[in-house]
C-alpha cells in the first residue's frame, strides 16, 4: 500500500538536510520497494515569505492529509522581528496543537562510534538506547489561568497553573506502554508525586493502564531523583514516561549524553500514531548553505517514521544498520569529526544511500 509525507523543509540547514533524507527515501522506492509519495509544503520562515503566515492554511490541510510529515527545522534572524504570530516557531506549535500531537519520543542513543563525544564516562555511557515519552500538549506549558498580576500589596507575581485531566495521562500512558512493549518492556514513569497532586493522579492512572500490560515492568521515581539517575547510571533505564516540563528538562540531559544534536531524531504521534518526524536541533542559520549540516538526525526521524507511523519496522532497521556502517566506515560531517576529516552534508547522504545499496546487495 502506498503511503503519503508531507515534507516541510522550512528554513535555514532545513532544505539541506531534507534532501538527504529525499535520497534515502528515493533509494527505499528504487531498492526495496517501497510506495510512496512526496507532499512538499511550506512552514515558518519560508511558509511566511511565501503565503504570510508561518503555517500557511494549504501546507495544515497538506499535513492533516498525509500518513506522517516529516520536518526540517524552522527560524532565521530575519523572522525575529515579525510580531509573536507571524514567527516561524509559532507555525511549528500551531502545527503540533492543530494535530493533537500529544506524544513527543525522544531517543537518546550512543553510537558507540561516537562514544567519546558524550560528556560522561564511556563505561557508564557505552551501549546507551533510552527513549522519552514526553506528553507535549498538556501540563503547565498550557495550563489556565496563567499570567502575571498585581497583589493587593502592590507587588506583582507570576502564576502558571499545572493540570492533566485523566484522558490526557491514559492516552500518554498507553503510548508509552506501547512503545515498552515495541523495546524491552521496561517503563520508568517520572512524576514528583510526593509533593504535587497532578502527580499523585499521574501514578495512579500509570500503575492502572499498566495492568493492561502485564508484560512491561513498571517504575516510578520522582523527577529529582530521575535527573540525578540520567547523569549518575543511565543505562538503568530503557523507556520514560513523563509529563511536559520535566520531559523538557530530561530529554536535553538525556541527549547530552549521547554527544551532537547533529545526530538525535524525534517523533510526535497523535492517538492513532499518525506523527511529525524531526530532528530535535533547529536550522543552525550559522552554518546554513555551506554544506556543514549533519543530516543524520533527520536520517534517522526517517527510520522512526518507518517504524512508528508506516508500520515498515524492516526499512527503519535498515536505515538503523545503514547509519551504523557509515560511522563505522569512519564517515563524518564537521559536528562530529572532532577536528578530524569531515564530509559534506551530500556526501554523508550519499554513503547512507551507497550503505543501503550494499544492503541490498547482501540480502
Ligand atoms: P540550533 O539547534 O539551530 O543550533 C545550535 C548549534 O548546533 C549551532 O551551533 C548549530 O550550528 C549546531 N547544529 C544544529 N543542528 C546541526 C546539524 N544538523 N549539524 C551540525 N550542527 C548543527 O539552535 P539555535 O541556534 O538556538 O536556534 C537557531 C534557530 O532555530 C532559531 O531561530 C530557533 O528558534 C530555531 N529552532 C528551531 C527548532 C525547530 O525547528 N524544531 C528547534 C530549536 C530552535
Amino acid at each position: 500500500m502506498s503511503s503519503t509525507i508531507a515534507v516541510l523543509a522550512g528554513d535555514g540547514i532545513g532544505p539541506e538536510i531534507i534532501a538527504e533524507a529525499i535520497k534515502v527515501i528515493d533509494c527505499l522506492r528504487s531498492d526495496f520497494g517501497f510506495e510512496v509519495e512526496l507532499k512538499p509544503a511550506a512552514v515558518g520562515g519560508a511558509g511566511y515569505d511565501q503565503a504570510g503566515d508561518p503555517l500557511p492554511e494549504a501546507t495544515l490541510e497538506i499535513c492533516k492529509a498525509c500518513d506522517a510529515i516529516l520536518f526540517g527545522a524552522i527560524g532565521g534572524l530575519e523572522y525575529d522581528g515579525l510580531e509573536r504570530e507571524l514567527r516561524p516557531e509559532k507555525g511549528l506549535l500551531r502545527l503540533r496543537s492543530s494535530l493533537s500531537l500529544f506524544a513527543n519520543l525522544r531517543p537518546a542513543l550512543l553510537y558507540p562510534q561516537l562514544a567519546d563525544a558524550s560528556s560522561l564516562k564511556n563505561e557508564l555511557v557505552a551501549g546507551l538506547d533510552i527513549m522519552i515519552v514526553r506528553e507535549l500538549t498538556g501540563g503547565i506549558y498550557f495550563g489556565q489561568p496563567r499570567g502575571i498580576r498585581v497583589t493587593e500589596s502592590g507587588e506583582r507575581e507570576g502564576f502558571n497553573t499545572l493540570v492533566y485531566a485523566e484522558h490526557e495521562i491514559e492516552r500518554i500512558a498507553r503510548s508509552a506502554f506501547d512503545i515498552a512493549m515495541l523495546r524491552n518492556q521496561k517503563l520508568c514513569s517520572v512524576d514528583k508525586a510526593n509533593v504535587l497532586e497532578v502527580s499523585e493522579l499521574w501514578r495512579e492512572l500509570v500503575t492502572r493502564i499498566g495492568k493492561d500490560y502485564p508484560e512491561v515492568e513498571l517504575s516510578h521515581m520522582y523527577v529529582d531523583n530521575a535527573a540525578m539517575q540520567l547523569v549518575r547510571a543511565p543505562k538503568q533505564f530503557d523507556v520514560i514516561v513523563t509529563t511536559n516540563m520535566f520531559g523538557d528538562i530530561l530529554s536535553d540531559t538525556a541527549a547530552m549524553l549521547t554527544g551532537s544534536i547533529g545526530m538525535l531524531p524525534s517523533a510526535s504521534l497523535d492517538i492513532n500514531g499518525k506523527g511529525m518526524y524531526e530532528p530535535i536541533h533547529g536550522s543552525a542559520p550559522d552554518i546554513a548553505g555551506r554544506g556543514l549540516a549533519n543530516p543524520l538526525a533527520t536520517i534517522l526521524s526517517l527510520a522512526m517514521m518507518l517504524r512508528y507511523s508506516l508500520q515498515r519496522p524492516d526499512l527503519a532497521e535498515l536505515i538503523d544498520t545503514a547509519v551504523g556502517n557509515v560511522l563505522n566506515q569512519g564517515f563524518r560531517t564537521a559536528d562530529i569529526a572532532d577536528g578530524g576529516h569531515s564530509v559534506s552534508t551530500s556526501e554523508m547522504g550519499d554513503a547512507v544511500v551507497a550503505a543501503l545499496s550494499t544492503l541490498k546487495q547482501l540480502s
